[in-house]
């Protein structure tokens, strides 16, 4: 007999244990000044989760607040609640007093305090209650309440089981729908991978419901070059090295790269994935020279060879098996020199 939606919805699986989700609720009930906030050069998963919890929390009829160490990159400017939201950058007091008068915080998309950069005094002062929501490995953060579920894809569908768990979706209207469904699409690659947990459609099913227009986000995330950044994307890949017999790539773009093509933040998003496409590439890298003495690294990677392994070794980050960051002090040149030496400890781990 075919099932009807209805039943399809209790069938939705509890991911937290309901303890926990009681444990965050009557926080909830005793909390005044919420604050609410995620890593450092924030993504879609990152802005997603905080900003359609923010906006549940304020349906609640509580004072909350999105603080963020810097700003969103523009392919996500159209993030419903985004104009809100307190960025260090631009408003240093205004964060600091926020997070200083908060009575509970959330952390979202993150596990490790260093991940909020210049906020992390601030909220290493803090005495409000705290808790994480986030699907990174090994949380080292030091909390009141943890949900800390690596194997969920994005942080954007662990609130929204969160939120289904605490019986609060109803709060979510069609702007925070659309704030979740961004972090659950950006996190996934447009569902190409984490993605087969059947449990996901429930969710994209709910959020259609609410009113999201899924294909015109996919537009608004994805179809946004310029001129500049369709040439310096284009050049860096004309310019990628293979290495370990084509299962390595490596792309570069030097500080007077980013000069030449007149770069701006947001501008190499998605870069990294691309050598991806070829099948036998297994291992991703992109050094950016910020400046001539920051590069930022990012890395991805198709099956188990664990880039967040890399990122923490070799350049102070980490991330997810698959997808992870880090950061060089020094040149270019040098960090390529760092890399070149390092590849031969992992070269074992590809298949
Ligand atoms: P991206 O390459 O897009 O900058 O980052 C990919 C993922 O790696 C992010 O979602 C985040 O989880 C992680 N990540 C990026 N940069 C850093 C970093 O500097 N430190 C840590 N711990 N994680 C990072
Ligand atoms: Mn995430």
């Amino acid at each position: 007999m075919e099932t009807t939606y209805r039943q399809r919805r209790s069938r939705f699986k509890t991911v937290i244990d309901n303890e926990t989700v009681e444990r965050v609720k009557h926080l909830l009930l005793c909390a005044q000044n919420i604050v609410i906030t995620c890593h450092v050069s924030p993504d879609g998963d990152a802005l997603g989760s905080t900003l359609a919890l923010c906006s549940v929390l304020r349906a609640l009829g509580k004072d909350a607040h999105v603080v963020t160490a810097d700003c969103a990159p523009k392919a996500l400017l159209f993030m419903p609640g985004l104009r809100d939201v307190v960025t260090a950058t631009r408003q240093p007091e205004r964060a600091a007093e926020l997070i200083a008068a908060a009575d509970l915080v959330f952390c979202l998309d993150f596990n490790d305090l260093k991940r909020v950069d210049r906020l992390s005094p601030c909220f290493e002062q803090s005495k409000a209650q705290r808790v994480v929501i986030d699907h990174h490995l090994d949380p080292v953060i030091d909390c009141d309440v943890l949900i800390s579920y690596p194997e969920v894809s994005s942080t954007s569908a662990l609130v929204y089981i969160f939120l289904w768990q605490a019986g609060w979706t109803r709060y979510l209207n069609r702007s925070s729908a659309v704030c979740i469904y961004t972090g659950m699409m950006t996190d996934t690659g447009n569902f190409s991978y984490n993605s087969n947990d059947p449990d996901l459609y429930l969710i994209i099913h709910d959020l259609l419901r609410k009113g999201i227009d899924k294909d015109n986000i996919y537009r608004l995330v994805h179809n946004n070059s310029t001129q500049s950044s369709l040439r310096i994307n284009g050049y860096a890949q004309y310019r990628v090295e293979f290495l370990c017999g084509g299962r390595v790539a490596l792309l570069m773009l030097s500080a007077d790269d980013l000069r030449e093509f007149d770069y701006s933040k947001g501008d190499t998003e998605g870069l990294v994935n691309t050598p991806l496409t070829i099948p036998e590439v297994q291992w991703s890298i992109f050094l950016r020279e910020d400046s001539k003495e920051l590069v930022k690294v990012s890395m991805r990677s198709k099956g188990s060879f664990p880039v967040n392994l890399v990122c923490e070794r070799e350049f102070g980050g980490g991330g997810h098996v698959n997808a992870s960051g880090g950061e060089f002090h020094g040149s270019l040149t040098d960090a390529v020199s760092r890399l070149l030496e390092a590849i031969p400890n992992y070269e074992n781990m590809l298949e």
